[in-house]
């Protein structure tokens, strides 16, 4: 057999392909390392997830001391948006375009947000992103609304959001792909409940690639699934990609190849196979986000089931007292006990983390970590490394400020950081927003995609996750990726 497309990774960008490709009636092979996602009550067991890794890949990675890690990232039928937090929200214009930081420059991007625009919309469409237009001050320019209503805040939010608003400052609900409809609960598939953020969802009610995209065709007679099988290597013949090799041993051909393992395993897949790296370019420019998660305690009991129902971009480009860009801010998934007993080993016995937790509201700021040629992606048989090297610190100080500041608005004045990401504690660990290590650009010696994310040096492989980012933004990459993936899928599909 000799599909019209092999796709290897079945996350945001490989599921949404997957999706077009499909529907277009295409003949294709899915190939995924992880299996589904079983359905069980631990799905929500905070102490599973979060303590004891229930999900968590059975590898590890290597720092650049040769320290191993067990990285933050899972593989399953739908990728990491089965465990997102599912914010889905698009990189702001001037994020396409060339950006002084504190830490150097933010690359131009070769397309611009007029490129992306409609593929935004139709991404927010797929993915059924609640959201309300026209609250975020740096929101993009788009008439359409939102396919759905933005996701109510609960009362003890809704009064931090207004003490925010009477402060000068313009909270926004944030954008979410949670399938909840709150005026016909009934018909609701998403219940509304306080582990959405990090964990998978028992109610098969989050918009995760797995349910958006890959259920929904697998019962077309062109769409082939593989799961629980890794793709070890693509092999090329004559500038064109031939095969590829599985960790099972056998191998699988198709006249094109799409390959979304996500920024670190596509960039290992590469390199593996060693194909793509003309320019000696892969796997490098390796981002995450400047991420920090805030927890931040009052004396009154916080009684909120749903919390993620607020964004904040007042200091996304900078800030009275900075010319510079600060980043985003948004608030976390409800703070268990358990996931602070995980950050926090000292907060013993049970009882204090759990009596934290209740009083307890998590905050999650992101700042944009700038491409250096020496935050990379190598590998060396089978192993993965991964060297990074922290830029634009100053900006995530800066923004942590900007935190306190609101804490102190809204009556939570004792804070600590879950995890401390600033100066030398970065985790290397955290690579939830991996972007980059594929860039794609104009000029094949210094990006590895062109703008169709085709590989240069070859004519018939693509890349589709968040490996073609040039630069990060500072909000989270799932929609640029899902809305990049229906691009090149209009574009295969256009040039079939
Ligand atoms: C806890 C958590 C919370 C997050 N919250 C948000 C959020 O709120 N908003 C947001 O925008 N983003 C969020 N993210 C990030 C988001 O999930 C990712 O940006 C997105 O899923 C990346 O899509 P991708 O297609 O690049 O890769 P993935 O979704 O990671 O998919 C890659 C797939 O490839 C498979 N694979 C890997 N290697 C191979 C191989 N060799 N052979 C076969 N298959 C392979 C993997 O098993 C996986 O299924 C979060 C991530 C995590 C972990
Ligand atoms: S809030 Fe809704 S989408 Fe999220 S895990 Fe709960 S039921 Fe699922």
């Amino acid at each position: 057999m000799i599909y019209d497309a092999i796709i290897v990774g079945s996350g945001a960008g490989g599921g949404t392909i997957a999706r077009q490709l499909a529907l277009a009636g295409w003949n294709i092979l899915i190939i995924e390392r992880g299996g589904f996602l079983p359905r069980e009550k631990e799905n929500w067991d905070a102490e599973e997830v979060f303590q004891k890794g229930r999900y968590s890949p059975n590898e590890t990675w290597l720092d650049k001391d040769e320290k191993p890690f067990v990285p933050g990232t899972h593989y399953y039928v739908g990728g990491n948006t089965k465990f997102y937090g599912a914010a889905l929200l698009r990189l702001r214009e001037r994020d396409f375009e060339e950006v002084e930081h504190y830490g150097g420059i933010s690359p131009a991007w070769p397309l611009k947000y007029k490129d992306f625009k409609l593929y935004y919309q139709r991404a927010e469409e797929l993915f059924e992103v609640h959201g309300a237009r026209g609250e975020d001050p740096l929101e993009p320019p788009e008439e359409k609304p939102y396919p759905y209503p933005a996701v109510s805040h609960e009362p003890i939010i809704a009064n931090i959001y207004s003490k925010l608003k009477k402060e000068g400052l313009k909270p926004f609900h944030l954008p979410l792909g949670i399938r909840l409809n709150e005026k016909h609960r009934e018909n609701s598939l998403c219940i509304r409940c306080d582990t959405c953020d990090g964990y998978p969802c028992l109610a098969d009610a989050k918009s995760d690639a797995h349910h958006i995209c890959i259920a929904p065709i697998l019962k077309l007679p062109n769409v082939h699934l593989l799961t629980n099988t890794k793709v070890e290597r693509l092999i090329a013949k004559n500038n064109e990609i031939a095969e590829v090799e599985t960790d099972t041993g056998k191998r699988f051909q198709a006249k094109r190849f799409i390959v979304s393992c996500g920024a670190i395993n596509s960039a290992a897949l590469l390199l593996r196979s060693e194909l793509a790296n003309r320019s000696g370019q892969v796997g490098r420019h390796y981002m995450c986000h400047n991420n920090s998660a805030i927890v931040a305690l009052s004396k009154e009991k916080n009684n909120v089931t749903f919390q993620k129902t607020i964004g904040i971009n007042d200091f996304y480009f900078g800030a009275e007292d900075s010319k510079l860009p600060l980043g985003h801010i948004q608030l976390l998934g409800k703070v268990k006990g358990a996931m602070l007993a995980g950050d926090a080993p000292w907060f013993t016995p049970k009882f204090a983390t759990e009596w934290m937790a209740d009083h307890a509201i998590g905050w999650w700021i992101t700042s944009e970590d700038l491409p250096n040629p020496n935050s990379r992606v190598m590998v060396k048989g089978d192993q993965i490394h991964l060297h990074y090297q922290p830029t634009n610190l100053e900006a995530h100080k800066r923004l942590l400020k900007k935190l306190k500041m609101i804490l102190n608005f809204s009556g939570h004045r004792i804070h600590f950081p879950m995890t401390a990401y600033l100066a030398k504690k970065i985790p290397i660990a955290g690579v939830a927003h991996q972007v980059g290590t594929c860039r794609f650009g104009h000029d094949s010696h210094t990006s590895v995609l062109d703008i169709h994310c085709k590989a240069h040096d070859l004519k018939n492989l693509y890349v589709v996750d968040g490996s073609f980012f040039p630069s990060a933004g500072a909000v989270n990459p799932a929609l640029t990726i899902i809305a990049n993936a229906l691009r090149v899928a209009d574009h295969l599909i256009a040039t079939s």
